[in-house]
C-alpha cells in the first residue's frame, strides 16, 4: 500500500509510452518487500527544471533520466559521479539531504551484461556500430574498463571521429573511427573480439535490418546487440548462425536497472525479478495491441 512514508522513484523523459522501467523496478520492490514506488513522469523540456526541483523537496529517493534529457539534466545537479562526467550524460540521480548526485549506469550495465555471459574485456579489441547516446556511454565505459582497442563505425562518420577523439583525450589513446565501408570495415571486424550494435538498426518494426554486412561476423566473435525489441535481432540471429557467441540487449536494460536500483535503495535486487517485471509488461503490451 502507498502511504506518506512510501519512498518514490521517478523516471523523467519524453515520451515514455514504451518504457519497461517501472515494471522492472516495481516488481523488484514487491518481491523484496520494500516500501518504494516507481513512477514514469513525462515532462516537457521547458518544465524539467521545475519538476526536478519539486522532486528534490518531496519523498523521492531518486530518479532515472531518459531520452531526451540525459545531458540536459547535468546543470540541474549538485554533484556528478566521475564516470558520468566523462561520458557527459546521466541516467540515474540519487537524492540525499536535498542534494542531487548524477550517475551513468548505461555503460556499466552493458559491461555487466557481457560479464554475465562470461566475456572478459581485458586485452580485447572492440568494434562498435553507432555513435549516439548509448554508443557514447558504452565506448567510454569499455575504454575505462580496459579494452585493448575500440573502433567506432557510424553512418555519420564525423560523429564517430569526434567520439574517438574524446575517448583518446579524456580516457587514454585507444580509439579510432572508420566509415561504414568495405574493405576497411571487414579488416577491423576480423581483428575484433567483440562486435556491438549500439545503433537503432534492427529495432521493431525494421526487424530484418543489420548494422553491418554479414561478411563482418566471424565464429571467434562475441556479438552484442543493445536493441531489445525484438529479443533476438536479425544481427544476433546471423551471428548465432555463424557460430559466434551472442549477448542480448535486455541484459544491458536489466543490469543498468539493477545498478540504479542499488543507488536508490542501498539494496541489491535479483536480476531475475527485474527480468520477470519486463516479461510481464511486454506480454501486457502485446495483449493490448492484439486486444
Ligand atoms: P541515438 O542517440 O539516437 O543514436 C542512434 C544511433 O543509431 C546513431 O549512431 C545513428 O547514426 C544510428 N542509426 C540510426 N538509424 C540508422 C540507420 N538507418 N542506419 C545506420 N545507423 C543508424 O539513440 P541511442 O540512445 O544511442 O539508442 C540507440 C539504440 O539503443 C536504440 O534502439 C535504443 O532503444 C537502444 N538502447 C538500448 C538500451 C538497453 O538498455 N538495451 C539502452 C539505451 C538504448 P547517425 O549518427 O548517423 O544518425
Amino acid at each position: 500500500m502507498i502511504t506518506v512514508n512510501t519512498k518514490l522513484v521517478g523516471l523523467l523523459g519524453f515520451p515514455l509510452g514504451h518504457s519497461l522501467s517501472s515494471a522492472m523496478h516495481n516488481r523488484a520492490y514487491q518481491e523484496m518487500g520494500l516500501d518504494y514506488c516507481y513512477l514514469p513522469i513525462e515532462v516537457s523540456g521547458e518544465d524539467l527544471p521545475v519538476v526536478f526541483a519539486a522532486m528534490k523537496k518531496m519523498n523521492f529517493a531518486g530518479c532515472n533520466i531518459t531520452i531526451p534529457y540525459k545531458e540536459k539534466i547535468i546543470p540541474l545537479l549538485d554533484e556528478l559521479d566521475p564516470l558520468a562526467a566523462t561520458i557527459g550524460a546521466v541516467n540515474t540521480v540519487q537524492f540525499n539531504d536535498g542534494k542531487a548526485k548524477g550517475f551513468n549506469t548505461d555503460g556499466s550495465g552493458f559491461l555487466r551484461s557481457l560479464q554475465e555471459e562470461g566475456f572478459s574485456l581485458c586485452e580485447k579489441k572492440v568494434l562498435i556500430f553507432g555513435s549516439g547516446g548509448a554508443a557514447r556511454a558504452i565506448a567510454m565505459t569499455l575504454a575505462e574498463g580496459g579494452a585493448a582497442h575500440i573502433t567506432l563505425c557510424n553512418r555519420t562518420k564525423e560523429k564517430a571521429v569526434s567520439l574517438a577523439a574524446e575517448i583518446n583525450s579524456k580516457i587514454r589513446p585507444c580509439a579510432n573511427a572508420i566509415a561504414m565501408e568495405r574493405p576497411e570495415l571487414e579488416k577491423y571486424a576480423i581483428e575484433a573480439d567483440l562486435l556491438v550494435n549500439a545503433t537503432s538498426v534492427g529495432m521493431f518494426p525494421e526487424i530484418t535490418a543489420l548494422p553491418c554486412p554479414a561478411s563482418c561476423i566471424h565464429p571467434h566473435h562475441t556479438v552484442a546487440d543493445i536493441v531489445y525489441n525484438p529479443y533476438q535481432t536479425a544481427f544476433l540471429q546471423k551471428a548465432a548462425q555463424k557460430g559466434a557467441k551472442i549477448v542480448h540487449g535486455d541484459g544491458m536494460l536489466i543490469w543498468q536497472g539493477v545498478e540504479a536500483f542499488t543507488i536508490f535503495t542501498g539494496k541489491k535486487p535479483a536480476a531475475s525479478s527485474m527480468e520477470t517485471g519486463i516479461r510481464k509488461q511486454e506480454s501486457g503490451n502485446r495483449n493490448q495491441k492484439s486486444g
